[in-house]
């Protein structure tokens, strides 16, 4: 991975080499953390800019609270500590990882006496899917693991420990030659991509599952179904059936690490002609020009990094 010069950890800027933590770290061991997953564009409006921050923060507390774990820091000072890192870094687009996670004190499954510890990374990276999934689309299968159910854990939480789902059906869609896995929730509706919220086209209205499907309930879902809408597009929240995917016109699916990344084939059935769809084209144009602030519109989805943390790359 592409290295930056700064991390914070618990308050301080430490050099990215020196931010370890001790092998009996809590979370480690029992996937005791919850996280996000943020980007900053260099915008042409706004210059540097973090996409839809105060949302993302707003989640990595909601994520924490239903693990019963206090974040020692208020959204504020994570929000200002992730705009200065980012100067500091003297990165004009980055990915962001805020962390909470039980640290190092206490070993065994209570959990509640090892402290909450929080850092944020920030480093360059690309598009998930890659750039080339971006522009033509990508290959999915439909994976043989459903998506975690809530009666066992909490699919509105990201939470570190969870992803071991999404480990398992990642590994198992790139194994089999799929660039990513769809996971049917525990009903056998379609639920989401590994990290990713699915959309499908169908006669030209959109078609996403609703929150109640188990899923993340994506920053990136909200801010297309709203673009969608804004284009003049019907956009239903409703259960979808595996078998509506191979009818599908178009798919495509949305995350901070994948942006709109359309899906061109699932379980080896071509979706529509086979390439991205007019619908896809018309909502990922419109997406992109929000987060690279081409748009007044979503303006107020861009939160800048002040021109004054940049200066501090130099002075330290
Ligand atoms: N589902 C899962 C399981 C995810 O990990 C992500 C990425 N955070 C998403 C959906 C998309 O969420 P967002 O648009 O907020 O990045």
């Amino acid at each position: 991975m592409d290295a930056a010069d700064l991390i914070w950890m618990n308050g301080e800027f430490v050099a990215w080499d020196d931010a370890k933590i001790h092998v009996l770290t809590h979370g480690l061991h029992y996937g005791t953390g919850v996280f996000e997953g943020v980007r900053c564009y260099d915008t042409e409006s706004h210059g540097p800019a973090v996409f839809r921050h105060q949302e993302h923060v707003e989640r990595l507390f909601q994520s924490a609270s239903m693990y019963y774990m206090d974040i020692p820091f208020t959204r504020e000072q994570l929000r200002e500590a992730t705009l200065e890192l980012i100067g500091r870094n003297g990165q004009r687009s980055c990915y962001i990882r805020p962390l909470v996670y039980r640290g190092y004190g206490t070993m065994g499954l209570f959990p509640l006496d090892a402290p909450v510890d929080v850092s944020i990374a920030t480093w360059a990276w690309g598009s998930y899917l890659g750039d080339e999934g971006k522009a033509n689309g990508i290959r999915a299968r439909v994976s043989s693991w459903r998506r975690i159910s809530p009666d066992s854990l909490i699919p509105q939480a990201k939470a570190t420990g969870q992803y071991l789902n999404s480990i398992l059906a990642k590994i198992e869609a790139h194994k089999s030659g799929y660039e990513e896995a769809i996971l049917l929730d525990d009903h056998g509706y379609v639920c989401e991509g590994t990290g990713e919220n699915l959309f499908v086209v169908r006669g030209g209205k959109i078609f996403t599952p609703p929150l109640s499907s188990s899923l993340l309930d994506g920053i990136n879902r909200r801010s297309v179904i709203t673009i969608a809408e804004d284009l003049g597009f019907e956009v239903s929240e409703r259960q979808i059936s595996r078998a509506e995917l191979y009818l599908a016109d178009e798919i495509y699916c949305t995350g901070t690490a994948a942006e709109l990344t359309p899906i061109r084939e699932v379980d080896d059935h071509a979706i529509g002609t086979g390439k991205p769809g007019e619908v896809t084209r018309a909502v990922q144009s419109a997406f992109e020009d929000a987060l690279h602030g081409r748009s007044d519109r979503y303006a107020h989805w861009l939160d800048p990094v002040p021109a004054e943390h940049f200066s501090k790359v130099a002075a330290s």
